[in-house]
Protein backbone atom coordinates (compact mmCIF):
# COMPACT_ATOMS: atom_id res chain seq x y z
CA UNK A 1 0.00 0.00 0.00
CA UNK A 2 2.78 2.58 0.78
CA UNK A 3 4.38 1.73 -2.18
CA UNK A 4 2.00 2.23 -4.01
CA UNK A 5 1.05 5.42 -2.92
CA UNK A 6 4.84 6.26 -3.33
CA UNK A 7 4.87 4.86 -6.88
CA UNK A 8 1.90 7.09 -8.05
CA UNK A 9 2.73 10.51 -6.12
CA UNK A 10 6.20 9.82 -8.27
CA UNK A 11 4.23 9.33 -11.49
CA UNK A 12 2.04 12.38 -10.50
CA UNK A 13 4.74 14.76 -9.95
CA UNK A 14 6.57 14.07 -12.82
CA UNK A 15 3.32 14.31 -15.09
CA UNK A 16 2.36 17.99 -13.01
CA UNK A 17 4.14 20.87 -11.63
CA UNK A 18 1.74 20.95 -8.72
CA UNK A 19 2.80 18.11 -6.47
CA UNK A 20 -0.45 16.04 -5.34
CA UNK A 21 0.25 15.89 -1.70
CA UNK A 22 -0.88 13.44 0.64
CA UNK A 23 -2.48 14.95 3.51
CA UNK A 24 -0.01 14.86 6.61
CA UNK A 25 -1.30 12.20 9.13
CA UNK A 26 -1.18 13.13 12.92
CA UNK A 27 -0.22 10.83 15.05
CA UNK A 28 -2.95 9.13 17.21
CA UNK A 29 -1.44 10.81 20.69
CA UNK A 30 -2.27 14.38 19.56
CA UNK A 31 -4.46 13.90 16.48
CA UNK A 32 -7.52 14.98 18.61
CA UNK A 33 -6.07 17.56 20.79
CA UNK A 34 -6.61 21.37 20.79
CA UNK A 35 -5.15 24.13 22.19
CA UNK A 36 -5.48 24.85 25.86
CA UNK A 37 -8.35 27.88 26.00
CA UNK A 38 -8.53 29.60 29.18
CA UNK A 39 -11.95 31.52 29.61
CA UNK A 40 -11.34 34.57 26.84
CA UNK A 41 -13.23 38.03 26.64
CA UNK A 42 -12.57 40.76 28.89
CA UNK A 43 -14.32 40.08 31.95
CA UNK A 44 -14.02 42.67 34.86
CA UNK A 45 -13.20 40.08 37.58
CA UNK A 46 -11.54 37.09 36.79
CA UNK A 47 -11.45 34.66 39.70
CA UNK A 48 -10.76 31.59 37.61
CA UNK A 49 -7.27 31.11 37.51
CA UNK A 50 -6.20 30.97 41.02
CA UNK A 51 -3.87 33.94 40.23
CA UNK A 52 -3.07 36.24 42.93
CA UNK A 53 -5.10 39.65 43.06
CA UNK A 54 -2.54 41.82 44.29
CA UNK A 55 -0.27 43.51 41.56
CA UNK A 56 3.32 43.72 42.53
CA UNK A 57 4.32 46.46 45.17
CA UNK A 58 5.94 49.48 44.18
CA UNK A 59 9.34 49.03 45.65
CA UNK A 60 9.86 45.71 43.80
CA UNK A 61 8.85 47.17 40.22
CA UNK A 62 11.27 49.91 41.20
CA UNK A 63 14.12 47.29 41.40
CA UNK A 64 13.07 45.30 38.31
CA UNK A 65 13.11 48.29 36.29
CA UNK A 66 16.69 49.50 37.50
CA UNK A 67 17.65 45.94 36.31
CA UNK A 68 16.17 45.68 33.24
CA UNK A 69 18.96 48.64 32.41
CA UNK A 70 21.54 46.62 32.84
CA UNK A 71 20.28 43.14 31.19
CA UNK A 72 22.80 41.44 28.91
CA UNK A 73 19.88 40.74 26.12
CA UNK A 74 22.56 39.62 23.83
CA UNK A 75 23.88 37.02 26.04
CA UNK A 76 22.08 33.83 26.43
CA UNK A 77 20.43 33.19 30.10
CA UNK A 78 22.34 31.63 33.12
CA UNK A 79 21.98 27.79 32.20
CA UNK A 80 21.40 27.10 36.26
CA UNK A 81 19.65 29.90 37.22
CA UNK A 82 22.26 30.72 40.27
CA UNK A 83 21.48 33.62 40.98
CA UNK A 84 17.62 33.16 41.19
CA UNK A 85 17.90 29.66 43.16
CA UNK A 86 19.95 30.92 45.59
CA UNK A 87 17.18 33.85 46.09
CA UNK A 88 14.29 31.32 46.08
CA UNK A 89 15.88 28.89 48.65
CA UNK A 90 16.92 31.93 50.57
CA UNK A 91 13.22 32.85 50.99
CA UNK A 92 12.21 29.25 51.95
CA UNK A 93 15.22 28.87 54.19
CA UNK A 94 16.50 25.84 52.14
CA UNK A 95 19.93 24.69 50.70
CA UNK A 96 19.95 26.22 47.04
CA UNK A 97 21.88 23.09 45.71
CA UNK A 98 18.29 21.24 46.00
CA UNK A 99 16.61 23.55 43.59
CA UNK A 100 15.77 23.57 39.46
CA UNK A 101 14.09 26.44 38.29
CA UNK A 102 11.82 25.80 35.58
CA UNK A 103 9.50 27.68 32.49
CA UNK A 104 6.90 27.25 35.25
CA UNK A 105 6.19 24.30 37.32
CA UNK A 106 4.33 23.24 33.79
CA UNK A 107 7.43 22.67 32.23
CA UNK A 108 8.68 20.53 35.00
CA UNK A 109 5.99 18.09 34.87
CA UNK A 110 6.49 17.68 31.25
CA UNK A 111 10.48 16.79 31.68
CA UNK A 112 9.68 14.97 34.87
CA UNK A 113 7.06 12.69 32.78
CA UNK A 114 9.55 12.72 29.86
CA UNK A 115 12.45 11.96 31.07
CA UNK A 116 12.32 9.72 34.67
CA UNK A 117 9.65 7.25 32.87
CA UNK A 118 10.02 5.62 30.35
CA UNK A 119 7.06 4.75 27.35
CA UNK A 120 4.68 2.16 29.06
CA UNK A 121 5.81 3.00 32.69
CA UNK A 122 2.87 3.50 35.04
CA UNK A 123 2.55 6.61 36.73
CA UNK A 124 0.03 7.19 39.75
CA UNK A 125 -1.95 9.94 40.02
CA UNK A 126 -5.53 10.54 42.07
CA UNK A 127 -8.63 12.59 40.77
CA UNK A 128 -10.39 14.75 40.68
CA UNK A 129 -6.44 16.30 40.68
CA UNK A 130 -4.52 19.00 38.32
CA UNK A 131 -5.42 17.62 34.72
CA UNK A 132 -1.67 18.98 33.40
CA UNK A 133 -0.81 15.46 35.28
CA UNK A 134 -2.72 13.42 33.22
CA UNK A 135 -2.13 15.00 29.86
CA UNK A 136 1.50 15.25 30.25
CA UNK A 137 1.69 11.14 30.78
CA UNK A 138 -0.53 10.54 27.22
CA UNK A 139 1.97 12.78 25.30
CA UNK A 140 5.07 10.66 26.86
CA UNK A 141 3.22 7.55 26.70
CA UNK A 142 2.84 6.77 29.94
CA UNK A 143 0.44 4.37 31.52
CA UNK A 144 -1.92 6.56 34.01
CA UNK A 145 -3.52 5.39 36.97
CA UNK A 146 -5.49 6.97 38.52
CA UNK A 147 -7.49 6.77 42.11
CA UNK A 148 -10.42 8.08 42.42
CA UNK A 149 -11.04 10.20 45.48
CA UNK A 150 -14.36 9.19 46.59
CA UNK A 151 -17.29 11.81 47.08
CA UNK A 152 -15.85 13.51 50.35
CA UNK A 153 -12.64 14.16 47.79
CA UNK A 154 -10.71 13.17 50.09
CA UNK A 155 -7.42 10.86 49.64
CA UNK A 156 -6.85 7.52 50.85
CA UNK A 157 -3.10 7.43 51.77
CA UNK A 158 -3.31 3.45 52.74
CA UNK A 159 -5.30 3.62 49.07
CA UNK A 160 -2.97 5.12 47.18
CA UNK A 161 0.12 3.05 48.75
CA UNK A 162 -1.95 -0.05 47.98
CA UNK A 163 -2.48 0.95 44.34
CA UNK A 164 1.27 1.91 43.88
CA UNK A 165 2.38 -1.46 44.90
CA UNK A 166 0.15 -2.82 42.92
CA UNK A 167 0.51 -1.68 39.86
CA UNK A 168 4.17 -1.25 40.12
CA UNK A 169 4.07 2.93 39.42
CA UNK A 170 7.36 4.44 38.73
CA UNK A 171 6.20 7.90 39.65
CA UNK A 172 3.10 8.85 41.79
CA UNK A 173 2.26 12.53 41.37
CA UNK A 174 -0.45 14.73 43.15
CA UNK A 175 -1.19 18.35 44.32
CA UNK A 176 -0.86 19.23 47.83
CA UNK A 177 -2.88 20.94 49.05
CA UNK A 178 -4.80 19.77 45.57
CA UNK A 179 -6.29 21.92 42.87
CA UNK A 180 -9.24 21.70 42.54
CA UNK A 181 -10.45 20.26 45.49
CA UNK A 182 -8.86 22.86 47.89
CA UNK A 183 -8.19 20.22 50.71
CA UNK A 184 -4.67 19.33 51.63
CA UNK A 185 -2.76 15.53 53.27
CA UNK A 186 -0.95 16.41 56.18
CA UNK A 187 2.46 16.10 56.34
CA UNK A 188 2.42 12.82 58.25
CA UNK A 189 0.54 11.20 55.88
CA UNK A 190 2.48 12.46 52.89
CA UNK A 191 5.83 10.90 55.01
CA UNK A 192 3.88 7.89 55.45
CA UNK A 193 3.29 7.54 51.46
CA UNK A 194 7.03 8.38 50.47
CA UNK A 195 8.35 5.69 52.94
CA UNK A 196 6.27 2.89 51.75
CA UNK A 197 6.80 3.17 47.90
CA UNK A 198 9.24 2.53 45.82
CA UNK A 199 8.28 5.19 43.45
CA UNK A 200 9.18 8.70 42.83
CA UNK A 201 6.93 10.99 44.48
CA UNK A 202 6.74 14.35 43.34
CA UNK A 203 4.59 16.61 45.54
CA UNK A 204 3.39 19.50 44.05
CA UNK A 205 2.91 22.58 46.27
CA UNK A 206 1.87 24.87 44.08
CA UNK A 207 -0.76 26.36 46.95
CA UNK A 208 1.54 25.41 50.11
CA UNK A 209 2.48 29.14 50.72
CA UNK A 210 -1.41 29.17 52.13
CA UNK A 211 -1.19 26.21 54.06
CA UNK A 212 1.27 24.82 56.89
CA UNK A 213 2.24 20.99 55.72
CA UNK A 214 5.13 21.68 53.41
CA UNK A 215 8.07 18.98 53.35
CA UNK A 216 10.44 21.46 51.50
CA UNK A 217 12.78 21.33 54.62
CA UNK A 218 12.85 17.19 54.63
CA UNK A 219 13.84 16.72 50.98
CA UNK A 220 17.35 15.67 51.72
CA UNK A 221 15.83 13.02 54.00
CA UNK A 222 14.72 10.88 50.92
CA UNK A 223 15.77 8.85 47.93
CA UNK A 224 12.25 9.56 46.09
CA UNK A 225 11.36 12.79 46.91
CA UNK A 226 10.69 16.16 44.12
CA UNK A 227 8.82 18.94 45.19
CA UNK A 228 6.91 21.50 43.01
CA UNK A 229 6.32 25.28 43.99
CA UNK A 230 5.32 28.33 42.02
CA UNK A 231 5.88 31.62 41.76
CA UNK A 232 2.32 31.97 39.92
CA UNK A 233 -0.02 31.76 42.98
CA UNK A 234 1.37 32.72 46.40
CA UNK A 235 4.12 34.74 44.68
CA UNK A 236 1.94 36.72 42.37
CA UNK A 237 4.07 36.46 39.63
CA UNK A 238 2.29 34.41 36.72
CA UNK A 239 3.57 36.50 33.82
CA UNK A 240 6.94 35.41 33.94
CA UNK A 241 6.43 31.51 33.78
CA UNK A 242 8.49 30.33 36.51
CA UNK A 243 8.49 27.46 38.49
CA UNK A 244 10.81 25.36 41.02
CA UNK A 245 11.74 21.79 41.71
CA UNK A 246 13.47 20.98 44.92
CA UNK A 247 15.25 17.46 45.47
CA UNK A 248 18.24 15.22 46.86
CA UNK A 249 21.24 16.17 45.04
CA UNK A 250 20.95 13.12 43.15
CA UNK A 251 17.82 13.59 41.60
CA UNK A 252 18.22 17.64 41.35
CA UNK A 253 21.28 16.72 39.09
CA UNK A 254 19.55 14.45 36.67
CA UNK A 255 16.78 17.71 36.47
CA UNK A 256 19.36 19.95 35.57
CA UNK A 257 20.83 17.61 33.26
CA UNK A 258 17.48 16.92 31.07
CA UNK A 259 16.01 19.92 30.82
CA UNK A 260 16.69 22.34 28.19
CA UNK A 261 19.75 24.28 28.73
CA UNK A 262 18.22 27.68 28.94
CA UNK A 263 15.05 27.10 29.85
CA UNK A 264 14.29 30.03 32.26
CA UNK A 265 15.16 33.23 29.87
CA UNK A 266 17.24 36.31 31.51
CA UNK A 267 14.02 38.71 32.46
CA UNK A 268 12.53 36.18 34.55
CA UNK A 269 15.81 34.93 36.26
CA UNK A 270 16.12 38.72 37.05
CA UNK A 271 12.76 39.59 37.90
CA UNK A 272 12.47 35.78 40.33
CA UNK A 273 15.53 37.14 42.10
CA UNK A 274 13.96 40.59 42.84
CA UNK A 275 11.06 39.16 44.05
CA UNK A 276 12.39 36.58 46.19
CA UNK A 277 15.21 39.01 48.12
CA UNK A 278 11.72 40.98 49.10
CA UNK A 279 10.81 38.42 52.10
CA UNK A 280 8.63 40.96 53.99
CA UNK A 281 6.41 42.14 50.90
CA UNK A 282 5.87 38.69 49.83
CA UNK A 283 4.97 37.81 53.31
CA UNK A 284 2.53 40.32 53.41
CA UNK A 285 0.83 39.84 50.41
CA UNK A 286 0.88 35.92 51.91
CA UNK A 287 -0.85 37.13 54.56
CA UNK A 288 -3.26 38.85 52.40
CA UNK A 289 -4.46 36.01 49.96
CA UNK A 290 -4.91 34.17 52.96
CA UNK A 291 -7.60 36.90 54.82
CA UNK A 292 -9.07 37.18 51.47
CA UNK A 293 -9.68 33.38 50.72
CA UNK A 294 -10.97 33.11 54.49
CA UNK A 295 -13.26 36.13 54.15
CA UNK A 296 -14.55 34.45 50.71
CA UNK A 297 -14.97 31.33 52.40
CA UNK A 298 -17.15 32.57 55.17
CA UNK A 299 -19.34 35.17 53.31
CA UNK A 300 -20.04 31.57 51.17
CA UNK A 301 -20.86 29.63 54.35
CA UNK A 302 -23.18 32.30 55.64
CA UNK A 303 -24.96 32.42 52.30
CA UNK A 304 -24.90 28.83 52.29
CA UNK A 305 -27.29 28.76 55.96
CA UNK A 306 -29.65 31.42 54.24
CA UNK A 307 -30.01 28.56 51.30
CA UNK A 308 -29.88 25.43 53.14
CA UNK A 309 -28.67 22.00 51.34
CA UNK A 310 -28.03 24.26 48.15
CA UNK A 311 -24.75 23.61 48.12
CA UNK A 312 -21.38 22.10 49.82
CA UNK A 313 -18.17 23.47 50.04
CA UNK A 314 -14.95 22.42 51.20
CA UNK A 315 -12.63 24.35 54.24
CA UNK A 316 -9.98 25.55 51.92
CA UNK A 317 -5.92 25.30 52.32
CA UNK A 318 -5.96 27.20 49.43
CA UNK A 319 -6.41 30.54 47.78
CA UNK A 320 -9.70 29.13 46.26
CA UNK A 321 -12.84 27.60 47.68
CA UNK A 322 -14.63 24.27 45.69
CA UNK A 323 -18.05 23.90 45.87
CA UNK A 324 -20.71 21.54 44.49
CA UNK A 325 -24.17 23.09 44.12
CA UNK A 326 -27.09 20.84 44.57
CA UNK A 327 -27.92 20.28 41.32
CA UNK A 328 -25.77 19.36 38.83
CA UNK A 329 -27.00 21.37 35.80
CA UNK A 330 -26.78 24.32 38.68
CA UNK A 331 -22.83 24.25 38.06
CA UNK A 332 -22.99 25.79 34.41
CA UNK A 333 -26.32 27.78 34.90
CA UNK A 334 -24.42 29.21 38.01
CA UNK A 335 -21.29 30.18 36.02
CA UNK A 336 -22.94 31.50 33.01
CA UNK A 337 -24.81 33.64 35.09
CA UNK A 338 -21.81 34.85 37.09
CA UNK A 339 -20.20 35.38 33.51
CA UNK A 340 -23.19 37.58 32.26
CA UNK A 341 -22.41 39.72 35.27
CA UNK A 342 -18.58 40.12 34.33
CA UNK A 343 -17.60 37.79 36.80
CA UNK A 344 -15.24 34.92 35.92
CA UNK A 345 -15.00 31.89 37.85
CA UNK A 346 -13.90 28.04 36.82
CA UNK A 347 -16.53 25.62 36.16
CA UNK A 348 -15.19 21.87 36.56
CA UNK A 349 -17.84 19.31 35.35
CA UNK A 350 -20.85 19.85 38.50
CA UNK A 351 -18.45 21.28 40.56
CA UNK A 352 -17.10 25.33 41.05
CA UNK A 353 -14.12 26.94 41.55
CA UNK A 354 -13.14 30.56 42.81
CA UNK A 355 -10.54 32.11 43.27
CA UNK A 356 -10.03 34.70 46.13
CA UNK A 357 -10.18 37.94 44.70
CA UNK A 358 -9.73 41.78 46.35
CA UNK A 359 -12.35 42.63 49.09
CA UNK A 360 -14.34 44.77 46.63
CA UNK A 361 -14.34 41.55 44.07
CA UNK A 362 -15.13 39.12 46.61
CA UNK A 363 -17.80 41.39 47.71
CA UNK A 364 -19.57 41.41 44.19
CA UNK A 365 -19.20 37.87 43.29
CA UNK A 366 -20.97 37.41 46.87
CA UNK A 367 -23.82 39.91 45.79
CA UNK A 368 -24.40 37.85 42.33
CA UNK A 369 -24.17 34.75 44.21
CA UNK A 370 -26.66 35.31 46.96
CA UNK A 371 -28.73 37.18 43.89
CA UNK A 372 -28.89 33.97 42.07
CA UNK A 373 -30.08 31.74 44.58
CA UNK A 374 -32.85 33.98 45.75
CA UNK A 375 -34.10 34.35 42.01
CA UNK A 376 -33.99 30.27 41.79
CA UNK A 377 -36.03 30.02 45.49
CA UNK A 378 -38.65 32.96 43.92
CA UNK A 379 -39.01 30.85 40.39
CA UNK A 380 -39.79 27.85 42.56
CA UNK A 381 -42.49 29.56 44.87
CA UNK A 382 -44.07 30.88 42.11
CA UNK A 383 -44.31 27.29 40.17
C1 LIG B 1 -1.27 26.71 38.95
C2 LIG B 1 -0.70 25.38 39.21
C3 LIG B 1 0.62 25.10 38.86
C4 LIG B 1 1.50 26.20 38.38
O1 LIG B 1 1.87 26.10 37.11
P1 LIG B 1 2.90 27.17 36.52
O2 LIG B 1 3.27 26.50 35.26
O3 LIG B 1 4.05 27.29 37.46
O4 LIG B 1 2.16 28.45 36.35
C5 LIG B 1 1.12 23.84 39.10
N1 LIG B 1 0.37 22.89 39.68
C6 LIG B 1 -0.89 23.14 40.06
C7 LIG B 1 -1.67 22.09 40.75
C8 LIG B 1 -1.47 24.37 39.82
O5 LIG B 1 -2.73 24.61 40.15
Amino acid sequence: MGWAILAFRTFWKTDEKEAFALPYALNDKIRELTPYEPISGAFQIRLDANESYLSLPEPVLAEIRARLEKLDFNRYPDPIGGELCRAFAGYYGIDPKFVTAGNGSDELISILANAFLMKGDAMLTVAPDFSMYQFYASISEIDCVVLDKGPELSIDVDELIRKAVETGAKMILFSNPCNPTSLGLSRKQVRKLIRSVDSLVVLDEAYMDFWDQSLLSEVEDYENLIILRTSSKAIGCAAIRLGFAVANERLSNALRAIKSPYNVNSFTQMAGTVLFQHKELLERARRQIICQRESLYDALLSVQKEFPGKYKLWKPETNFVFIKPEAPEDARRIFEFLLKNQIAIRCMGNYLRITAGSPEENAELIKLWRLWFAEEEKNHENG
